[in-house]
């Protein structure tokens, strides 16, 4: 028998894909909290609008996860954002006291931009020209800088870290959270070249694949013989970007239990799993105090939480795991009577250097239009600037206050928010700093060595995303044989 630890949309994700592996033969889940969905969660409001806490879109190129959409029968609440949508093309970043549209089209390449005050060619002409320098890994800034010069990181990339890890670049790892322009550079000479190539590369393989097996697509077909996704179809003949759902996203994790509940699978929920002892034959689980056997565990705990259950046993492989640091984000729910945003974008970003208290806004009204004229915006605070500008002690008052103070400043507003939200999210985001991949490694081979049936999924190791944290579960089940 297997143990699931943790009904986020990974555990609940292992438990989906695990009904398939014929190795597995029976799956409990452990839930400490009373809810499914960990960080995913959609709060309705009296007059039926949604406040989003964590994830409210994800990207439509995860083409495997609008197959899961499918067979959940979630495609009817499905709301795609295409291309040409302004919450797909438009992205601002807030500097200097004025919002700067990012370039979002091949002229925009060319053209000087307000932001950067050169065109975006300048900066891909100098990583054209740098040399390639070998590394096992560095700092997301320490790349970028090498690569583009100092003001790409600090005033492009530097927001957009804030707006998806909430993580400092300077401490974040560009082999594991920029992989592909990490390993671009280290097997081309230059990101540029390396991307070039690969698109080419990526070219030449489809065209190859389409000549032998013309039905084929590899991320359609994931099972022989299954009729390709409508969703998926969909997504590519209307050139979906992004995707978010109506009446709120929390309701991937909630179809998703009730799928693996109807087949069988026990969610247990307010089962806080408190200790692991990995014995010769079986795994000894303590939960609520009492312990219980299983044959192996699937975790999709955040690293510090594992790192917790198997500290008395194995320190070494705690010690590992809880250096997986992660930051809090606190959460502003804004909502207004009327249309109050002086543009249509998917929302803007604050680079750290502006020392400004806030992360980022998100146009939530534009991206998934709710039902009326109104305005929904979430403000996200803290991550790794939590301490400098907040404390353990800070209220919601506070939280709130900042948050309308800045989003009126950034965006002009004046009125006033009819509704708002507070949420502190503490340790939601892990960081994947300098020396990540050689952490995990160390992780993977200790497990390994000692023989530990264990398997780890989850946000804490590969990606943050949830298309990723999904897949992650779907690999980590169909690894165990
Ligand atoms: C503010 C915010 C915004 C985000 N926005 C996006 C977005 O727009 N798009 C996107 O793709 N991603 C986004 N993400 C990332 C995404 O939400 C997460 O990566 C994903 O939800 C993580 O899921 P998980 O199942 O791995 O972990 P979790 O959600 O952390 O689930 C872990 C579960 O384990 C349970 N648990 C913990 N300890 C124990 C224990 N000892 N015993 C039993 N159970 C335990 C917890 O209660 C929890 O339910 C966002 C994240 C945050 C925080």
């Amino acid at each position: 028998m297997t143990a699931i630890l943790g009904a986020g949309i990974s555990g609940l994700s292992a438990a989906y894909y695990g009904l398939n592996n014929p190795k597995i033969t029976s799956l409990v889940i452990f839930e400490a909290s009373n809810r499914v969905g960990g960080w995913i969660r959609s709060l309705k409001q009296p007059d039926g609008t949604i406040f989003e806490q964590g994830p409210r879109v994800i990207r439509a190129n995860s083409l495997q996860i609008l197959e899961l959409v499918e067979e959940l029968e979630l495609s009817a609440e499905i709301i795609p954002v295409k291309y040409n949508h302004d919450a797909a093309r438009n992205r601002y970043i807030y500097s200097n006291n004025a919002l700067h549209c990012v370039p979002n089209s091949i002229s925009g390449l060319f053209t000087k931009n307000t932001l950067l005050n050169r065109p975006l060619t300048y900066h891909l002409w100098k990583d054209f020209k740098a040399r390639k320098v070998t590394k096992d890994d560095e700092s997301v800034y320490n790349f970028m800088e090498r690569r583009f010069g100092k003001d790409l990181p600090e005033k492009l990339i530097a927001p957009v870290f804030c707006g998806i890890y909430g993580g400092d670049i300077h401490e974040l790892s560009a082999k594991s959270c920029m992989t592909s322009l990490f390993e671009a550079e280290q097997k081309h000479g230059s990101i540029v070249k390396g991307l070039i190539f690969n698109k080419f590369h990526e070219i030449l393989k489809k065209k190859k694949e389409t000549e032998t097996k013309p039905e084929t697509d590899t991320e359609i077909n994931i099972k022989p013989n299954k009729p390709p996704s409508q969703l998926v179809q969909r997504a590519k003949t209307e050139v979906w970007r992004i995707w978010g759902i109506e009446g709120g996203f929390e309701q991937l994790p909630q179809k998703l239990a009730k799928n693996i509940t109807e087949r069988g699978i026990n969610i247990k929920m307010q089962h806080t799993c408190e200790k692991l002892t990995f014995n010769k034959d079986y795994v000894e689980l303590t939960v609520n105090g009492k312990s219980e056997k299983y044959s192996q565990v699937i975790s999709s705990l955040p690293a510090k939480n594992l790192a917790n259950l198997v500290q008395e046993q194995h320190p070494h492989l705690s010690k590992e795991l809880c250096s997986i640091p992660t930051v809090s984000i606190a959460v502003v729910n804004l909502q207004f009577s009327e249309n109050v945003l002086p543009i249509s974008a998917f929302g803007v970003l604050v680079p750290p250097k502006e020392k400004i208290p806030i992360l980022g806004v998100l146009f939530d009204s534009c991206v998934v239009p709710q039902n009326s004229k109104m305005t929904v915006l979430t403000v996200m605070m803290g991550g790794a600037w939590f301490q400098q500008y907040f404390s353990e002690c800070s209220s919601e008052e506070q939280f709130r206050t900042v948050a309308i103070k800045y989003v009126k400043e950034i965006l002009g507003i004046d009125e006033d928010p009819k509704a708002f939200h507070v949420s502190i999210l503490k340790d939601c985001i892990p960081q994947y700093t300098l020396g990540h991949e050689q952490r995990l490694n160390r992780i993977r081979k200790y497990i390994a060595a000692h023989k530990i049936p264990l398997v780890l999924c989850g946000s804490s190791y590969q990606a943050v995303g949830v298309p990723d944290v999904i897949l992650s579960a779907k690999q980590a089940v169909s690894d165990i044989n």
